[in-house]
């Protein structure tokens, strides 16, 4: 592989791009972006080698989309149009479903691989790109067995290339599943600063009080809501179930409270310390 094309220099798309990059110092990284300012921001940061424009896609090698999950759902089915017959195309967007869905009938479907990778931040934009973001993080791979073979190795080399170990699931079970991990904890922060946004309008105040605790907790309320906005929309059905399910938890909480058992909050709190256990090995 030799001519990369990244559609989506973000966080995500110009992370990855410094590791293959890294990597593989022979492939050229060529970028593709809606605004012009963005492709020129990361021209002089450095992540890609070279703008380019959808209409050069008959010379790729590879094309990772890295751009949020409704504009691939629209732009996917042109970009396999567009790529020669030897080319592969990846996404790796937070939903799998709808996109899967898009190019299930497309002629070149075997051209194309439904990918997740679990990493990331709370930043976005050219400036967020990081080298090592996915070292020892899981690449989620969906319908694997509806891509080529000879493709699925290519790409199975070049992201376990950059530290990836890489795990096979159906894009069902990958939206339910993310539903709790991903998904429901950005609501859950965006809800916690929100609550204390409104609650405490003196931005010192919160600024003095809030411990790392509170920071750490808040912190995927930084995230960018037009990334966000269509994961929630493509995944409404399993996040309003996992809302559910919250809320439910939260009112009994607030009921223990009411009812002063504490011996119950002990409880509630002393078994959801097993989340230690269950996260032990994750950076
Ligand atoms: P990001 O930092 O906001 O970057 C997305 C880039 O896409 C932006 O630089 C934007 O550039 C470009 N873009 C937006 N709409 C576009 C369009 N219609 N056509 C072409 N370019 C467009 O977002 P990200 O965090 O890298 O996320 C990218 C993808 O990775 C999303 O699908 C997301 O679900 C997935 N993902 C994110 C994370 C995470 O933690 N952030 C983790 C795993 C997967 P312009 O300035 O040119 O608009």
């Amino acid at each position: 592989m030799k001519n990369i094309y990244i559609i989506g220099v973000g966080l995500i798309g110009g992370s990855l791009a410094i590791d293959i990059k890294k990597k593989h110092p022979e492939m050229v990284i060529h970028g593709i972006s809606r605004k012009e300012a963005t492709l020129d921001e990361a021209l002089a940061l450095g992540l890609i080698d070279r703008k380019a424009t959808l209409d050069d896609l008959i010379h790729a090698d590879l094309v990772i989309i890295s751009i949020p999950v409704d504009a691939t759902v629209k732009l996917l089915p042109t970009i396999l149009d567009k790529i020669p017959d030897t080319g592969l195309v990846v996404d790796a967007g937070s939903t799998k479903e709808a996109i899967c869905k898009a190019v299930e009938n497309h002629p070149k479907r075997r051209n194309f691989l439904a990918m997740h990778p679990i990493a990331g931040t709370e930043h976005s934009g050219p400036s967020a790109a990081i080298g090592g973001l996915f070292e020892g993080k899981t690449n989620i791979v969906c319908e694997v067995e509806k891509t080529t073979f000879k493709l699925q190795e290519k790409a199975l080399e070049l992201f376990t290339g950059i530290g990836m170990r890489i795990r096979y699931m159906n894009p069902v079970a990958h939206d339910k599943h993310i539903a709790y991990v991903s998904h429901l904890s950005h609501i859950s922060s965006f809800m916690l600063g929100k609550t204390v946004i409104e609650k405490e309008k003196n931005e010192r105040d919160i600024f003095d009080m809030a411990g790392s605790g509170f920071a750490s907790t808040v912190r995927l309320a930084k995230s960018s809501p037009e990334m966000w906005t269509p994961i929630f929309k493509q995944n409404k059905e399993n996040v309003i179930e996992t809302l559910e399910e919250y809320i439910d938890n939260l009112t009994q909480f607030k009921e223990l409270m009411k009812a002063d058992d504490f011996d119950a909050i002990f409880n509630e709190m002393k078994d959801t310390n097993y989340i230690k256990e269950i996260l032990k090995g994750i950076k």
